[in-house]
């Protein structure tokens, strides 16, 4: 049987939400433009008007946002409301470059934690939960809001942050958690530790974990539900819109369900910015429908993926996104190839390897390189080096075959590769460095 934190919004029919969202569209549109001078101008550049926004179908009117025009705004040149309504900023990680700031009201926070209620839910959890928060807190979203959406269902909730695996693991025995939330590349390491302490798959009260925040691959879900004995649940969101629970997997787990009552998704060609029809694959753009203190418009997440409407086994009704397969600018290009980290991995766990890997790309006599590095597990390890080239030579070739470029494998010796207790660090491009 399906739960639900919102039925009557999450399973609502499709006019309804339709009819949600252009009235708060025409209404958040009027808004920006009356209060934010940044996007005001670049209606005025591309001569819309909210007079000319009637319904969501008058969406493709709008100019994007992107990445930069946050920057060039920083701090204050996107903030929807005066300083004195907001109550809170966040930050992204930084992953791709200078940090974006985000501001939120206390209406915002409420709704972020809603959505973070939802997924927490759709994963099974009720007020007999004891969710184990082992994402950042602070500045980054993952923490803060999980904590949120977990209180709001009721868990009993462990504000753990991340880091200090010994005392995760501590906590998680002792006080019998039963769902956590933390990067898929941190859940992959506390079950290797709890491995390595001795512990099975059984032995932990854990039913579900929500794991978010980076790329991973249908292969490393497998691996760490088998690993932890759970169902592993996929959660996506950015600081730009809000943070986690922009989207979440239910128990179909196959693609997330994107709030739409508060977010409005479309898929544009990365190159032109022309509006894909549902089941193309490109770059998600959000806008938020009710964000108060950061509302943005049309902003361009980098993120290439899918929509559909496929009617979900689960009953809610909201549009679902695959996986990201990575963002646009993780996408590397060797030897005029796209490659996506993501497509490296699953070969890697497919062929029966540890999901602790890192991808090298450099530029030697004018030629790229590809060199990935592999963690062997003890039970793999082998002094016999010939043994160690043979398994490298198999790896190369399943790699060439995905890929359709060739690479050089390196197996490790155990524990050789850092673990990563955020946001794991998968490619090191040289070629950018210089
Ligand atoms: P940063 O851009 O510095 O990493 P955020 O912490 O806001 O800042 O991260 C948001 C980004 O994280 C998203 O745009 C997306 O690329 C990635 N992300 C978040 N959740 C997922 C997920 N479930 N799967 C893949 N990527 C994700
Ligand atoms: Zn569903």
């Amino acid at each position: 049987m399906a739960n639900y934190y919102q039925p009557e919004i999450e399973c609502a029919s499709r006019e309804e939400i339709v009819r949600i969202q252009n009235e708060k569209l025409v209404k958040q549109v009027r808004h920006v433009y009356d209060n934010v001078p940044y996007y005001r101008h670049l209606m005025e550049e591309k001569g819309v008007t909210p007079d000319d926004i009637r319904s969501i179908d008058d969406i493709h009117k709008l100019p994007f946002l992107t990445k930069a025009d946050l920057r060039e705004a920083y701090p204050y040149g996107l903030l929807g409301t005066d300083l004195k309504n907001c109550v809170r900023i966040q930050s992204t990680s930084g992953t791709t470059g200078k940090r974006v700031v985000a501001f939120y009201t206390q209406k915002d926070i409420d709704l972020w934690e809603d959505c973070c209620a939802r997924a927490i839910v759709a994963a099974g959890g009720t007020n007999e939960d004891v969710c184990q928060v082992c994402y950042g807190y602070g500045l980054f979203t993952g923490g803060p809001g999980l904590n949120g959406g977990s209180h709001k269902v009721g868990c009993l909730t462990l504000p753990m942050s991340s880091g200090n695996t010994d005392r995760q693991i501590q906590f998680m025995m002792d006080l019998g958690s039963t769902i956590l939330c933390c990067t898929p590349s941190y859940a992959a390491f506390i079950a290797e530790t709890l491995a390595e302490k001795g512990y099975k798959p059984e032995d932990n009260k854990l039913k579900a974990g929500i794991f978010g925040a980076e790329p991973w691959t249908e292969e490393m879900r497998r691996d760490i539900e088998a690993k932890l004995g759970i169902k592993a649940y996929d959660i996506y969101g950015l600081t730009e819109t809000t943070g986690p629970g922009v989207s979440f997997e239910c128990e179909e787990q196959t693609g997330m369900h994107i709030n739409e009552d508060h977010f409005y998704a479309e898929i544009i060609d990365p190159e032109t910015g022309e509006v894909l029809p549902e089941g193309s694959k490109g770059e998600l753009v959000f806008t938020s429908l009710d964000k108060e203190g950061f509302p943005l418009l049309r902003y361009r997440t980098r993120d290439i993926c899918v929509l559909s409407r496929k009617k979900c086994s689960c009953g809610r009704t909201h549009v679902k996104m695959s996986k990201p397969m990575g963002r646009s600018d993780d996408m590397l290009i060797i030897r005029g190839v796209n490659v996506f980290p993501s497509q490296i991995e699953t070969v890697l766990l497919n062929e029966g390897y540890s999901p602790n890997y890192q991808i090298v790309v450099d530029r030697v006599n004018n030629t790229d390189t590809l060199d990935v590095y592999v963690e062997l597990t003890p039970d793999q390890f082998s002094d016999i080096i010939s043994e160690n080239q043979k398994k490298e030579k198999a790896l190369e070739g399943a790699i060439r075959t995905m890929l359709g470029i060739g690479a050089k494998v390196h197996l490790t010796d155990p524990k050789t590769i850092a673990r990563s207790e955020g946001k794991a660090v998968r490619v090191i491009d040289k070629r950018k460095l210089v």
